[in-house]
């Protein structure tokens, strides 16, 4: 079975005037497109066409740079995606916010080490709020790179992620990195951040 790209969960114009209409056409139609139909043709007529987006990311090191450059392409900005929505924004609730604030000292903190994570990151990468040995961390990935991956420095299992790469907000902040990373803040779905949150607990909980 082929990997196929989902429609935005809204309209390209929803999250106006935080990300931009036009960024938002070309990074999900063109660029998360072409992460899709790449890492099709690098799996077609391989082993790997059986596997679950979730294990050739788990896998990547060992299958190929193409699969670990397309299959985490298309996992991350599946997840980007969902990170985010129309009348969002604000601040954490419940659990979540108790964790932030036991990690991080206050959401303001956070908020700034977050950023700080994606700004360092060199070139091309992803900032990552993820949850590791039941605690919460910051982290970062270069290129389409996750924490999910065998090869990360870093692992744990993401709850919030942001894409830092040019094409993620050149139109409309050019060179202007920090302002698109505060902007961010405005369009960060909390609720789903939250539900990522209690589910990886769980997880760890059973185990
Ligand atoms: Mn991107």
């Amino acid at each position: 079975m082929a990997f196929t790209l989902a429609p935005l969960p809204y309209a390209h114009d929803a999250l106006e005037p935080h990300i931009d209409a036009m960024t938002m056409q070309i990074h999900h139609g063109k660029h998360h497109q072409a992460y899709v139909d790449n890492l099709n043709k690098a799996i077609a007529g391989t082993e790997h066409e059986k596997k679950s987006l979730e294990q050739l990311v788990a896998n990547a090191g060992k299958i190929s740079p193409a699969v670990r450059n397309n299959g985490g392409g298309h996992w991350n900005h599946t997840f980007f995606w969902e990170s985010i929505d129309e009348n969002a924004g604000g601040a954490p609730a419940g659990d979540l916010a108790k964790a932030i604030h036991d990690t991080f000292g206050t959401f303001e903190a956070f908020k700034e080490k977050f950023a700080n994570a994606g700004m360092t990151r060199f070139g091309s990468g992803w900032a990552w709020l993820i949850i590791k040995d039941g605690k919460l961390e910051i982290t970062s990935t270069p290129n389409q790179d996750n924490p999910l991956m065998d090869v990360a420095e870093v692992k744990g299992t993401p709850i919030l992620g942001v894409d830092v790469w040019e094409h993620a907000y050149y139109l409309k902040y050019q060179n202007r990195r920090a302002e698109y990373l505060t902007a961010f803040w405005n369009v960060v779905d909390w609720k789903k951040v939250a539900e990522r949150f209690e589910k990886a607990n769980s997880l760890v909980a059973a185990n």
